[in-house]
């Protein structure tokens, strides 16, 4: 396909707001797309190529695009495109760096200059947000005929947009076939948020109220012997946690998906901080102190899925084959009771408690009404857009944080953007303080010496006391009090896509 052509789709995308025609552009860009060039196409289009991660910062691109004259006629297929990517990611040591420049400016000179500004953001990770991948998945099922939710389950199964595209396109009657792996991680089920326990059980109804832990997500996998262990971002972590594997080894079947929690207990079994938890977590060594996994759901066991069925089944699938790794609950529809149980979460030392409905199927990577939290003290996912630096006893630290909350629908700008929603240097510790002040310049777009504008990548935790109208952000809320609690990067790396919308911090409003 020329790369002119995914260019051209990628504008027309811009253009609109229409889900129905953001749809038909893709499907007419999917169904003009061979499978072999059908990955590189896709990872082109969403600024997430297929070659990962291959050191291609701001700078390096600009650089290059730079010291480049754009070409008069559009000359480049995506395979050429791809084709330098491959050759870039295959550069290392000494030397490198004067290399991928010249083949960078190389690529840059093929391209018309509305080719190059769409290579900046691709490469970049600029246009990164996630916003797109949903109109995508609608999009594969109008062009290659298959209903929705059977594109969709594919692409959560295999955990693969690009992988789904590429087997649709060869053999769409292949994707009926994707099932959950054993061994294969798949995109977990996620939660949305209530003020209260009573406002949850209205979304949910009957639900199974069980305890919130603050430790970090885990996904089991088990087939015979054999034992993997996941992140939330589906990062493999086996060989950091023997002990979870130990246990997964122990349990009375022959094969299954667990999914849950792991964090580090106490002698009296009360948790510990999640500081604890996560430097254990992402430790290789230092294996005295051992990490408990506790589990809230179980997808597969001894060959047969369950992830259609109904929590209330699943869960007594988990008493039966791991009773004392399940986390406490209890099924209600009563708030009194929810509320018991919210109290006895807090006073074991959790952070609250999740309401799922009890008749609700394992809708992975999705989230949805079935699963809601409900935490006393607010919390929320916000993107770092940009840090200043710091005065006083923060000289010469990147310090004080530029907040953002998602925007999907592009209410305040560019849709999937971020919109800024407040700033604070509360809660960094000398230690958060030296990493980002190490990590936030990879991230830099512009520096006016006062402040780093970065690329919308890095999440925070905040805890806030609410928020406040404002006529100083552009969202017209702002946050009251905001303090950092942690980062979700590294082994519980949450991407942007996933962070809390400007929508649910308005809710707040009162
Ligand atoms: P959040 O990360 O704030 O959106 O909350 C969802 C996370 O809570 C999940 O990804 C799990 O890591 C964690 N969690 C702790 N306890 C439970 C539970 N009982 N059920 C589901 N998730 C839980």
């Amino acid at each position: 396909m020329p790369f002119a052509r995914l260019v051209e789709a990628a504008d027309a995308l811009a253009a609109t707001r229409s889900r129905t025609a953001k749809t038909e552009v893709l499907a007419g860009l999917l169904r003009a797309l061979s499978p072999e060039e059908s990955e590189a196409a896709v990872g082109l289009l969403l600024g997430s190529i297929r070659q990962g991660s291959i050191g291609l910062g701001y700078r390096t691109v600009l650089g290059a695009r730079d010291a480049a004259t754009p070409a008069d006629a559009p000359t480049l297929t995506v395979g050429d495109v791809d084709a330098v990517l491959d050759e870039i990611a295959g550069l290392s040591g000494s030397g490198s760096v004067g290399t991928r420049h010249a083949a960078l400016v190389s690529l840059f000179e093929r391209a018309t200059e509305a080719e190059q500004e769409h290579l900046v953001r691709a490469l970049t990770g600029e246009m990164r947000t996630g916003a797109l991948e949903g109109v995508l998945t609608d999009g594969l099922a109008k062009a290659v005929g298959l209903p929705l939710a059977d594109v969709r389950r594919a692409v959560m199964l295999s955990g693969s947009l690009s992988g789904t595209v590429r087997l649709a396109l060869s053999s769409p009657e292949a994707l009926e076939g994707v099932g959950l792996g054993v061994l294969t991680p798949v995109q977990p089920m996620l939660a949305s948020t209530a003020a209260d326990v009573t406002a949850a059980l209205l979304v949910t109804g009957e639900a199974s109220v069980e305890h919130k832990l603050d430790g970090a997500r885990i996904q089991v996998h088990r087939s015979g012997s054999e034992v993997r262990v996941y992140t939330r971002s589906l990062a493999d972590v086996t060989s950091r946690v023997p002990e979870i594997v130990e246990v997964a080894r122990a349990l009375p079947v022959e094969s299954v998906i667990l999914d849950g929690e792991t964090l580090m207990l106490d002698d009296d079994g009360s948790p510990r901080p999640f500081q604890d938890t996560m430097s254990r977590f992402g430790a290789d060594e230092s294996r005295e102190q051992v990490l408990a996994p506790r589990f809230f759901d179980v997808l597969h066991v001894d060959g047969e899925d369950l992830i259609d069925r109904p929590l209330a089944e699943r869960l007594a699938v988990l008493e039966r084959i791991g009773p004392a790794y399940r986390i406490a609950g209890e099924v209600t529809a009563d708030p009194e009771v929810a509320l018991r149980v919210s109290q006895d979460a807090l006073a074991a030392g959790h952070e609250g408690v999740m309401v799922k409905a009890i008749d609700s199927t394992y809708a992975a990577g999705r989230r949805g009404k079935h699963w809601v939290k409900v935490k006393p003290v607010h919390t929320y996912d916000l993107v770092v857009l940009g840090v200043e630096r710091g005065s006083g006893r923060r000289k010469g630290w990147l310090s004080n944080l530029h907040l953002g909350a998602r925007d999907p629908e592009g209410e305040f700008g560019p849709e999937g953007g971020f919109v800024m929603v407040g700033k604070t240097f509360k809660g960094l510790t000398d230690e958060l303080l030296r990493w980002q002040s190490e990590t936030f310049p990879e991230y830099e777009v512009s520096d006016n010496g006062w402040a780093l504008m970065m690329r919308p990548e890095v999440v925070v935790e905040v805890a806030i006391d609410g928020v406040q109208r404002s006529s100083r952000y552009p969202g017209g809320v702002a946050l009251r009090f905001a303090r950092v609690k942690r980062y979700r990067v590294g082994a519980d790396a949450k991407p942007a896509a996933e962070a809390d919308t400007i929508q649910s911090l308005r809710t707040m409003l009162r």
